[in-house]
Parts: C-alpha cells; sequence; structure tokens
C-alpha cells in the first residue's frame, strides 16, 4: 500500500461461483476481477474505462463494500477496512458515495425527493433537527440544480436528468470525501450528459472532492478524468495521467478503444483492427495475456504468461509483454 492515496485496492479480485460444476466436479466462477489494484488521490478524478462487461461496475461496487471482495484489501486513508463489518464500516460509508447508471432504479419510488437527499443523513444521525432537516435538503437541491418546490414529488414524476441530479444531491448530503460514479450519464440524452458531467465537475472542484468515474465512453472518460484506468476482463491494462494516456497508448486495447472513436483517435496509424472478436467469458477467460485472442502482435508467451502492471515511465502502467520493448509495440 502506497501512502498517499485517499483509497487504495490491493490485489482485488470478485469472483462470483456458479452453481454448476465443470464435469470434474471442480467448481466455476465468473471471474470479474482478479487481482486489480489501483489508488485515488484526494481531489482527482479517476476514469475507469472498458467494454461492457470487463468488471468496472463490478469493481465500484466491490470497492464501496456492496459486495464481498474474493480477495485482496481495500484500504481507505491508510486503514484497511476489507474485513470490516456494515456497522464499523458506517463512519466510512459517510465518505465513500456510489451512484448509479439508472436513477430511476436507485431511487425508492415510494419516497419523495426530500426523503430520498435526506435519507443518508438521517440514517449517519446527521439530520438535525426538522428545520435544519429542510435546510439542508433545500441546499442540496440547490446546488444540484433542482428547484425546491420538487421536494414533495416523487422520482416518476422527473426527467432522466433531474433523477440523475437528485442522486448526486443524495451522495453529496453526508459530505463525502470520494463518489464512485457508475455510468452516471450512460442512460441519458447527449445533451443532458454534458449537464450532468459540468455538474460533476463543479461540484468537484466547489468541495474537493475525488471522483472515480466509471464508463464505457472514452469521449466522456476523456472531458471529466485526471487520470485513466483501463480494464479488459477483469483486470487493469494501462494506467496514466489523462493527457499521456490518450497521446501515448502502450497497450494494443487502448490503443484498439482510442482509434474506433474518430474525435480522440485519429492520429493511430494502423489501429483501426485492433479490437476485432468477443472478449472472452469471464468463466473461462484465456491463459496468459487476457488480450491473446484479440491481439494482432500475441507471441507465444502471450498464451503463457500474465503480464503484470509494469512501469513505462513517470506514473503510466501498462500489462503487456512486449509495449515498450525495442521492437515492441509502442
Ligand atoms: Fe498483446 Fe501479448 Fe501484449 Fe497481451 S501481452 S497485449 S497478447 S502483445
Amino acid at each position: 500500500m502506497t501512502s498517499d492515496y485517499l483509497m487504495e485496492a490491493e490485489n482485488l479480485s470478485m469472483w462470483f461461483p456458479l452453481k454448476k460444476r465443470d464435469r470434474n466436479g471442480k467448481r466455476r466462477y465468473v471471474k470479474a476481477v482478479s487481482d486489480v489494484s489501483f489508488g485515488v488521490h484526494g481531489g482527482e478524478t479517476l476514469g475507469i474505462v472498458g467494454e461492457s462487461g470487463c468488471g468496472k461496475s463490478t469493481l465500484g461496487r466491490t470497492m464501496v463494500k456492496l459486495l464481498k471482495p474474493s480477495g485482496g484489501n481495500i484500504y481507505f486513508e491508510r486503514q484497511d477496512v476489507t474485513s470490516w463489518d456494515e456497522r464499523r464500516f458506517r463512519p466510512i460509508r459517510r465518505h465513500v458515495q456510489i451512484m448509479f447508471q439508472d436513477p430511476y432504479a436507485s431511487l425508492n419510488p415510494r419516497m419523495t425527493v426530500g426523503d430520498i437527499i435526506a435519507e443518508p443523513l438521517d440514517i449517519q444521525g446527521m439530520s438535525g433537527n426538522k428545520k435544519i432537516r429542510l435546510e439542508k435538503i433545500v441546499y442540496l437541491m440547490e446546488i444540484c440544480g433542482l428547484d425546491k418546490s420538487y421536494i414533495t414529488r416523487y422520482p416518476h414524476e422527473f426527467s432522466g436528468g433531474q433523477r440523475q441530479r437528485i442522486g448526486i444531491a443524495r451522495a453529496l448530503s453526508v459530505g463525502p470525501k470520494l463518489i464512485f460514479c457508475d455510468e452516471p450519464v450512460s442512460a441519458l440524452d447527449v445533451s443532458i450528459q454534458a449537464q450532468i458531467i459540468n455538474l460533476l465537475i463543479d461540484l468537484k472542484k466547489s468541495f474537493g472532492l475525488s471522483l472515480v468515474f466509471i464508463s464505457h465512453d472514452l469521449s466522456v472518460v476523456n472531458h471529466i478524468s485526471d487520470r485513466v484506468c483501463v480494464m479488459y476482463l477483469g483486470r487493469v491494462v494501462e494506467t496514466a495521467e489523462k493527457t499521456e494516456l490518450f497521446k501515448n497508448p502502450l497497450h494494443p486495447y487502448t490503443q484498439g478503444l482510442l482509434a474506433s472513436i474518430p474525435e480522440i483517435g485519429g492520429d493511430l496509424p494502423d489501429k483501426e483492427n485492433l479490437l476485432e472478436g468477443e472478449i472472452p467469458s469471464p468463466v473461462n477467460p484465456p491463459s496468459g495475456c487476457p488480450f491473446n485472442t484479440r491481439c494482432k502482435y500475441a507471441v507465444r508467451e502471450c498464451h503463457e504468461l500474465v503480464p503484470e502492471l509494469r512501469n513505462s515511465g513517470g506514473e503510466h502502467y501498462t500489462a503487456c509483454l512486449l509495449a515498450g520493448n525495442n521492437g515492441g509495440i509502442a
């Protein structure tokens, strides 16, 4: 564990057991997250990006302890909170909030907007008396761009963008240090996406928040992030400061992702066919490098060795046996 992260994962794994065993009677698992290490600094926005099914949402849910990890450790402000039960973790939960992709599904349809926003305050015993509770709700609604007259309305009366604003107000209510944003704009129209992203950027600045922004959309990640982790088949394959990653991607998967977005990866030469084929099943990932079934650079060793994240210079790390070597990919 390094000391300057606000929150950190060390060799974190989240495997879900399947009911059906293999033909030899061996237990099978959906290996959603395997051996992931990363950290988020105070005040930064870390983007976590990858195709659907790469494990990024499971990683977020495991970090906020909605799931019990199968292996590895989670640290918050240098404390190992991995095995803490809900009661012990409650004071930390105040500082680590999460907002979800589908704001409708994540808001209780039987609660008013005011009660939804105040619920974390009530749980943490931070609501104060009735008047103070109301003032806090109104303040949170205002800073999230919600008219205070909505306070007695119900989630179904709002648009997707407004519901996401309610979700943000709720996450902010207890004064968190870090918010995991799990695909928070994927279900929204493009114009509304920009409003929500800009609101998150403004609130991050105003409150000195850290954000972990989980998304399949590289353009959005490019807009909001300071640093980016790229995930593939449950593993982090590349991480770097945003500008460095977008200018100098070293992992073939990152190169393929960027090349698939013309406005970002238009000047990447000869990288247009890097993402052919499907992501393998996380029940049966390939041996060796998880990307070897889709990688046009793969050599024999790629089928035998799992590449570790290695320093590629500065804060740039890449999990590829060939990246950065003489005669290699980059
Ligand atoms: Fe491709 Fe091999 Fe690098 Fe994996 S380790 S990304 S298969 S070159």
